[in-house]
């Protein structure tokens, strides 16, 4: 066992020194364990890291970044990377927006450590290689303040410093237990699909960071039976059992009944494209080609407006033009979702209309409403912000993607302060657990706006690092 982890070490670690880990007879004796190796486990891990303690990343899979769907998803920001507001935005705006769209249901301290901090780490995010688009967009975050990456990706980007800063990542070992064995938690049990177990000390602590449940459709049934039915657009690893065993270790939850949905395309969602990204962008119609709700409705209100539309089909709809300004990669996954049956482009409306079996007219008559609300800068039938009446869908040819609702993620978790310790049932910090990413539930509320799950997660995970171990 022993030989095998040095080995393992030989080869992940580059740069870093390897002296302050100590390998006993199945126990590896670090400063802090991390659980889980997404994007809030990378951004824990790469600040204690840089603090200079030697960290261990425990992740159940055989690679990082879980959600990778997300690599390059958007990041919600008060402030550009060069600093400047987005659009006149602001920390207490940002922090206002959430803190309401999420039925003022978030703890407004842990709230507002990640959005005070949001701006300094999208920077810092720019200083280990990311770059952004410099114009935010409006994608379901009440303004225009989401992100996106031009080419690297997060993940890649946290684990390439990961590794360059000596963090040690234990691949395909399971976190199946937590324990004190000092004054505070500072014990993790691991094991491997075959049951072999391992410990691991972390001496200052661990910081969970293992994500949500929004893959596990039973206890999506246990805490929100309404969404049962639903399919999931998560990777399987979200799965909460790092969440249930931190409360049987004394550990608080709340919120667990609130889930996220999003609009995917049927079955495997991946690379069959969407066209909502930008609320200013498209418009959602039902099968008699009408629009049903407002495109920058809070996610709640666009899921339940989904569930009224029954098993009808939904397509989200837009021009070329939109097309043309999303990111290369969504382009490509919209040709590919022809393939798959799920996108459609028609030459003008009617063409389009006709491949959705809708009768032509209707569509037509639907987008030249629309249009017309644009230009008048008011939408009369759903009330869709005039911040939002940008652009008329006018530039054929038009695009369709037949969308379902899927659970996005779970929104209810771990209680936590604001430096990211864990609360017990009396509110008081668990010593030496810290939480941070989407197995976190009290910092969003019962909606989270858009751009706000990466930057949240990464934000957090950040200032997690940074507090464990400091007194
Ligand atoms: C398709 C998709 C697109 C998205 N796009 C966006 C976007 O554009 N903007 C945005 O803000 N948000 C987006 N999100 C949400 C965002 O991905 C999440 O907020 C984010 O993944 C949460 O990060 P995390 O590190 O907390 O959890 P995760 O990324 O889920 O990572 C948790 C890790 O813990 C590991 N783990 C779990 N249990 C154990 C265990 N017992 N032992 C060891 N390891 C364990 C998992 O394998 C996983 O690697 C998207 C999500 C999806 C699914």
């Amino acid at each position: 066992m022993i030989r095998r982890t040095l080995i393992g070490m030989a080869t992940l670690v580059v740069g870093g020194s390897v002296g302050a880990f100590w390998f006993k007879s199945k126990e590896t004796v670090s400063d802090v364990i991390v659980v889980g190796g997404g994007y809030a486990g990378l951004a824990a891990a790469v600040s204690a890291a840089k603090k200079g303690l030697k960290v261990v990343v425990i992740e159940k899979r055989a690679r990082v970044g879980l959600n990778t769907h997300s690599d390059r998803g958007l990041f919600a920001s008060s402030k550009s990377p060069s600093g400047e507001p987005s659009f006149g935005d602001s920390v207490e705006n940002h922090f206002r927006q959430s803190y309401d769209s999420g039925g003022r249901l978030a703890d407004p301290a842990v709230l507002q450590a990640f959005v005070s901090r949001a701006p300094e780490t999208l920077a810092w995010l720019g200083n280990l290689g990311m770059s952004f688009d410099k114009t935010a967009i409006n994608s379901n975050s009440l303004w225009r303040r989401c992100y996106q990456p031009l080419q690297n990706g997060y993940v890649e980007t946290l684990y390439r410093e990961a590794i360059r800063l000596g963090v040690y990542f234990v691949f395909n070992e399971k976190v199946i237990d937590i324990q004190r064995t000092s004054n505070r938690m500072d014990v993790v049990i691991t094991s491997t699909d075959r049951g072999n177990k391992k410990e691991y000390k972390g001496r200052y602590g661990i910081i969970l960071c293992a994500g949500g449940f929004g893959a596990n459709l039973s206890l999506i049934k246990r805490f929100s039976p309404k969404y049962e039915q639903l399919e999931s657009d998560n990777e399987q690893g979200s799965s909460g059992e790092v969440l249930l065993l931190a409360k049987e270790k004394g550990a608080a939850l709340c919120g667990l009944d609130r889930i996220l949905c999003l609009p995917r395309p049927p079955g495997n969602f991946k690379s069959q494209g969407y066209l909502h990204l930008n609320v200013s962008r498209f418009i959602f119609i039902n099968s008699q080609g009408k629009r049903f709700v407002s495109e920058d409705a809070l996610r709640p209100a666009i899921t339940e407006a989904f569930f009224r539309e029954g098993n009808n089909p939904v397509y989200e709809l837009a021009d070329d033009l939109a097309v043309k300004n999303y990111q290369l990669d969504i382009q490509k996954d919209l040709w590919r979702g022809i393939e798959h049956g799920t996108v459609f482009k028609g030459k003008n409306l009617a063409d389009l209309a006709s491949k959705l079996s809708i009768p032509p007219d209707l569509l037509v008559d639907t987008v030249e409403r629309y249009n017309s609300f644009v230009e008048n800068k008011k939408d009369l039938d759903f009330g869709k912000s005039s911040l939002n009446l940008l652009h008329k869908i006018a530039h054929g040819p038009f695009w369709a993607v037949r969308v379902n609702m899927k659970i996005h993620e779970s929104l209810g978790g771990l209680v936590i302060d604001e430096r990211c310790r864990v609360l017990d049932e009396a509110n008081h910090p668990i010593l030496g657990l810290y939480g941070a990413g989407s197995i976190v539930g009290n910092v969003h509320g019962n909606n989270r706006l858009g751009g706000n799950g990466l930057s949240s997660s990464i934000t957090l995970g950040r200032l997690a690092g940074q507090e464990v171990g400091r007194i």
